[in-house]
């Protein structure tokens, strides 16, 4: 973590403002971190640990507005939405400078960071028919039965480092357009980007109160899963932190999402197509210098495609490990010197437990950029399940390859593994994909793609060791997370009607 101090005078850095009522606050705290850029750390702004009395009045705030909100008509929410989605697409391009700056990656992904949130946006449009309830008519004599999917009342969202514009539009869109109102905490490390897509919100017409951002590490985490106005958290992260807050937020009665760390395998069949399978192996584990949760970490090679690890060796050397603003770089620092340090020492792990690595990245050099916290690509092959570096969640740019016989092997293998967020088969066989997606325990499955995050007509659906709750962020699981169903049974009197007979069972008549 980098230092928390008092910000300095005159400084001309950018502060990363809170949210509270509608207007843009500066933090009356004393504490302060460092935002700094991963490539260069150069110091490009600081973030504000909020004080109990900052988010008390963020929480007392969206409280107070949800009374409005939730009686605003569901086309007036809708039209804020569609607004927002104008408004985040003609800005993208700016909001990637940013993300990129304070995040690492490239612009190029940066942008895919932004259009994968963008597309949430665009699905919480269609809400007039998402949040729609259910009518049976004549369930019995007179009576009729039908549901309203009603808003909770404050939620709250948490989110991490690795997607500061897809994670928290996860969230918010869905929460606020469902009736909600809302509290993010982003993450400490690249709070700027997030908040331009929060001002992007106010401008859109979200109104005061409606959604408020606060600032800060596990004191303010901990007071959102605390305080017993807000109903729902939604919370992105590591499984450590995530298990903490669904464990302390649950103990309070709040509804709970954690999404959380992941170990993701991708299998390998010889019928697959060789070139297509490498290019997808190569671009899965060390996109995003492999900090996305759906990266790939094991790559899982079944009989014969042991000879293509050579090939794959080749493919992952053309990669250009660089700044992620720098034109045509494939790989981008990780987000922080603890990152890489932790990073380096699973990889000695490796080296100390007996893999074989066929590619080193521990001393990678970037020319221009000698602070930058690079780790360039890095396999390991011949690994075994017992070894670090393939029990824990690396989440930098190191693939670990494994060799077995049989696809059923395979299967074994993965469903092995504590988690369950994503996994990968490559094959041009429909007979063994349906096996495979039948008796695969993973929570989402690609055939022929390397990382399968569904898109916003479906839910993140990860699954065991990666996920906690029953519910998934974005689409239909999404509506449900944030509403409660109020199932309605009614009888209407006519005036005529003949009393029908007293009656003590519990039949409808
Ligand atoms: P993190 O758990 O360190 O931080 C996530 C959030 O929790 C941040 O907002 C942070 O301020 C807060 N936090 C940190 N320490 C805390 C504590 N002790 N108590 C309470 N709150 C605390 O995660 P990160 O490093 O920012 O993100 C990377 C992790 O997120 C990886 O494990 C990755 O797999 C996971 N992730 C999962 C998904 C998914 O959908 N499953 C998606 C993206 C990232």
């Amino acid at each position: 973590m980098n230092a928390i101090h008092q910000p300095h005078q005159n400084t001309q850095l950018t502060t990363a403002k809170l949210l509270i009522n509608g207007e843009f606050v500066e933090s009356q705290t004393s504490n302060w971190q460092d935002i700094v850029n991963p490539a260069t750390q150069e110091v490009i702004g600081q973030v504000p640990f909020a004080t109990r009395e900052e988010v008390n009045a963020a929480i007392a705030a969206a409280q107070n507005a949800f009374t409005s909100w939730r009686q605003t008509p569901i086309q007036t929410r809708m039209r804020i939405m569609l607004k927002l989605q104008d408004l985040i697409r003609s800005n993208a391009k700016s909001i990637a400078q940013v993300l990129t700056a304070e995040q690492g990656k490239t612009l190029a992904d940066a942008e895919g960071d932004i259009q994968r949130g963008l597309e949430v946006v665009e699905h919480a449009c269609s809400i007039g028919t998402l949040q729609m309830g259910e009518y049976i008519e004549g369930v019995a004599r007179g009576i009729d039965t039908y549901t309203l999917q009603q808003p909770l009342g404050v939620c709250a969202g948490i989110t991490p480092f690795n997607f500061p514009a897809m994670i928290p539009l996860w969230m918010f869109p869905m929460a606020i357009v469902c009736g909600n109102t809302f509290v993010l905490k982003p993450s400490e490390q690249d709070p700027l980007s997030t908040m331009m897509l929060v001002e992007l919100a106010i401008q859109a017409g979200v109104p005061a109160g409606v959604l408020n951002v606060v600032h800060g590490g596990k004191e303010v985490v901990d007071m959102l899963c605390t305080h017993s106005d807000i109903k729902a958290i939604s919370f992105v992260g590591s499984t450590a932190v995530g298990t903490h807050v669904y464990n302390l937020a649950g103990q309070h009665g709040k509804r709970v999402q954690s999404m959380m760390g992941a170990k993701n395998h991708v299998v390998v069949m010889p019928d697959a197509n060789k070139e297509q399978t490498l290019n997808a192996l190569v671009g899965a584990a060390f996109g995003a210098a492999g900090q996305r949760c759906m990266a790939l970490s094991v790559a899982v090679m079944v009989g014969e495609t042991k000879h293509w690890v050579d090939e794959l060796v080749i493919k992952t050397k053309t990669l250009s490990v660089n700044a992620g603003h720098e034109p045509n770089t494939d790989v981008g620092p990780v987000i922080s010197p603890r990152a890489k340090a932790r990073i380096l020492d699973l990889i000695n792990s490796g080296i100390a437990q007996g893999a074989e690595i066929l590619l080193d990245g521990r001393d990678v050099q970037v020319k221009g950029y000698e602070q930058g916290n690079f780790v360039g690509p890095t396999i390991f092959n011949q690994i075994n399940t017992e070894m670090r570096i393939y029990k824990e969640e690396i989440f930098g740019p190191v693939l670990a390859i494994i060799h077995v016989d049989t696809l059923d092997e395979a299967i074994a293998l993965v469903n092995a593994n504590p988690f369950g967020n994503g996994v990968g088969l490559f094959t041009q066989s429909g007979t063994t994909a349906r096996i495979f997606q039948n008796s695969i325990d993973i929570g989402q499955v690609g055939i022929n793609i390397p990382i399968p995050v569904p898109v916003p007509f479906f839910s993140f659906t990860g699954s065991r060791g990666s996920k906690l709750g029953d519910l998934g962020p974005y689409g239909k699981q999404a509506v449900q997370f944030y509403t409660q169903t109020k199932t309605i049974t009614s009888r209407w009197f006519e005036d005529h009607q003949e009393a029908g007979s007293l009656n003590t069972t519990i039949s409808l008549r």
